[in-house]
């Protein structure tokens, strides 16, 4: 186990913005997990920091890292033409997509275009292209309270847009296990995968946390309704809305969680305003962020609230 102190929480996040953390615990083994659960009692777990917006402020809780162990994974088949890939909690999803397309492997592509830990993208239910992490899942082996590991089902795990049990328990996620199959044509379909990525030009523009709000249904995006609000390229402090994606926002270099929420608020006011709909966060608001969220939308998004 190793421990960092006063470590810049930007340094952890891809929207690259945040105060201080007391400690970061990189944990290499299960049994220093359940230590440190045993010790803390609740563990925030950091993945690739890709959904989240931390605050200003230096937070009071530590953050722990899987690595070690936690960062291998295996590929083994079943019969001829099916494969079981067994990942760590803090293996990078895009390295396992690409290394099982090189061999012939498929199913993970999509998740080959963006920077999910397996489990951060088990956590969020992430998903692009037509899928979701659930309809790969076979099963997710997790922390609970007692020290013991528990091994669930995906069909047990309450997954749904965006959304998993781990939501409601707060509990490690320690590997995850994925059903592949056989596809000579794995590895071209991540390049097509990552061509539409490139596509989206937004993601080129700066750091940014990926989609800033949930789409309201599967026929309506947030990024539609925030574009027919003429949000493009709108600007607080260092934070901006992508030109090229009305639900992407950019730090421009020198953001503040500050300008980032205000920013949040001004996206959704306006969108409350002319369809009536309240969007919902789909990046992790941190902290203090949390908590002037939910005064905001408490309010009807009345008064603006700011970052102390
Ligand atoms: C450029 C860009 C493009 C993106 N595109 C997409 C997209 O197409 N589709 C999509 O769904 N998302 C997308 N995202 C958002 C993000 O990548 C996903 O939500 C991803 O699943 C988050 O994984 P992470 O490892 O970064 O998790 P983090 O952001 O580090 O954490 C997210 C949550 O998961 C929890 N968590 C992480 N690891 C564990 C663990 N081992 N055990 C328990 N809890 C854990 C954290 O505590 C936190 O609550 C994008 C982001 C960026 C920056």
């Amino acid at each position: 186990m190793k421990i960092l102190e006063n470590v810049n929480f930007a340094k952890l996040t891809t929207i690259k913005t945040g105060g201080k953390i007391p400690k970061v615990i990189f944990c290499e083994q299960l049994e220093e997990l359940k230590m440190l659960q045993k010790k803390l009692g609740y563990i925030k777990i950091l993945g690739s920091g890709s959904n989240i917006i931390p605050p200003d402020s230096d937070i009071d809780f530590p953050i722990v890292k899987l690595t070690g162990i936690f960062n291998s994974y295996s590929i083994t088949p079943i019969g001829t033409d099916k494969f079981r890939v067994v990942a760590g909690g803090g293996t990078y999803i895009s390295k396992i997509a690409t290394t099982a397309a090189k061999n012939g492997i498929g199913g993970l592509e999509p998740f080959a275009t963006f920077p999910a830990s397996t489990g951060g993208a088990v956590f969020m239910n992430a998903g692009c292209y037509g899928t979701e992490i659930k309809d790969l899942l076979e099963w997710v082996e997790f922390l609970i309270e007692s020290g013991e590991t528990v091994r669930l089902e995906v069909d047990n795990l309450s997954f749904s847009y965006r959304k998993s049990i781990f939501h409601t328990k707060s509990y490690p996620i320690v590997k995850a296990c994925f059903k592949v199959y056989k596809d000579p044509k794995a590895y071209e379909k991540i390049n097509i995968y990552k061509m539409y990525r490139n596509n989206t030009k937004a993601y080129s523009q700066g750091p940014s946390a990926g989609s800033i709000f949930k789409n309201p249904s599967k026929d309506l995006s947030a990024g539609y309704l925030l574009d027919s609000c003429n949000l493009r390229g709108f600007k607080i402090g260092g934070a901006k809305i992508a030109e090229e994606h009305c639900n992407v926002i950019i730090n421009t270099g020198d953001a503040k969680a500050k300008d980032i929420i205000l920013l949040m608020q001004e996206m959704w006011r306006r969108v409350y305003e002319r369809f009536g709909i309240k969007l919902e966060p789909e990046v992790e608001l941190l902290g203090i962020n949390k908590d002037i969220w939910k005064a905001f939308v408490q309010d009807e998004g009345k008064y603006s609230y700011s970052c102390i």
